[in-house]
């Protein structure tokens, strides 16, 4: 299997959920090995690389910092990147956050089918973790174990009538990505709204970016999925692995998890090179389910 870039530019634009400032967000084609790497338009294309190392404080968003350059909000669309199997490209924008959108990965699988995928003459590396770990905080935790496939298994307990228990497993490919995860929006909870403005988050949130639950029920259905709130959680998990910086051959499994816990297994896996190994072998599973069906292959290059 070969690294991959996208076959074109593509560009969206919009307000960020937490800052709400508004921003031009453009994909952009990059050479083999550059890897998923952020540009701050606004601050001379200030690059900052999609790794383990530059996570900032998490708390309801992943941000980025290097050297005290902020980026917010980066899992949604990292999610989409990563599991439509794109190794490089550079994501240039131009404010402090990506833009929401309608609080899913769907607008960013519909600019990366536009963008188009295109092969490049470098073998791809994979990180196949050979040890297992897990993180625990509580009754929340999240683990990664050794897989010959990138598998996801994300459980949430809400207590609320639309949430309560919900579950979702599968092999992360562009298909399963695209069909079972990527329409499924962020949520928040009415009762949480004031304490979040107060805290200055969520300023550019409304009923166009997130579901927003009642105390019985919600302010804007209707659902795109009855387990939406699981499907989202998993898609948030997916964005945040992607900060592993190389595919995962791996299974990693949530649990009541979130954010925190999702960077911290990533920082910590990276820590110990004991635990993973890379490899540019590709398993015969991997070679099966790794299709590119979902966006359109362009001619090799470099
Ligand atoms: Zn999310």
């Amino acid at each position: 299997m070969f690294q991959t870039t996208i076959a074109r530019e593509a560009r969206v634009e919009g307000v960020g959920l937490h800052t709400g400032v508004f921003g031009h967000l453009r994909l952009v084609p990059a050479p083999a090995d550059v890897g998923i790497v952020f540009r701050r338009n606004d601050l001379d294309n200030f690059p900052i690389e999609a790794q383990g190392h530059n996570v900032a404080r998490v708390s309801y968003a992943t941000s980025l910092m290097k050297q005290g350059v902020l980026l917010s909000t980066t899992e949604h669309l990292l999610a989409a990147i990563y599991s439509c199997g794109i190794d490089n490209i550079y994501i240039d924008i131009d404010s402090i956050e990506i833009p929401i959108l309608d609080g899913s990965a769907e607008p960013f699988m519909q600019m990366l089918q536009r963008a188009g995928v295109r092969r490049l003459r470098r073998r791809r590396r994979y990180l196949k973790v050979v040890q297992p770990l897990e993180v625990v905080e509580g009754d929340r935790r999240v683990g990664i174990y050794p897989s010959d496939e990138f598998r996801v298994r994300c459980y949430v307990d809400f207590t609320h009538p639309l949430v309560g228990q919900q579950e979702v497993e599968m092999v992360v490919s562009p298909e399963t990505f695209r069909h079972l995860l990527a329409r499924a929006r962020t949520f928040c909870f009415e009762r949480d709204i004031e304490p979040l403005r107060e805290m200055g988050l969520i300023r550019g949130g409304s009923l166009e970016n997130a579901i927003v639950l009642t105390e019985d029920g919600m302010m804007n259905g209707p659902l795109r999925f009855p387990d939406e709130f699981g499907r989202h959680k998993a898609l948030d998990l997916i964005g945040d692995l992607a900060l592993t910086g190389l595919p995962l051959l791996a299974r990693v499994e949530a649990h009541k998890a979130g954010h925190s816990l999702h960077t911290q297994l990533v920082s910590r896996l990276l820590a110990d090179p004991s635990l993973w190994t890379i490899t540019t072998e590709e398993t015969a599973y991997a070679a099966e389910h790794h299709s590119f069906a979902a966006l359109s292959p362009a001619p090799a290059a470099d």
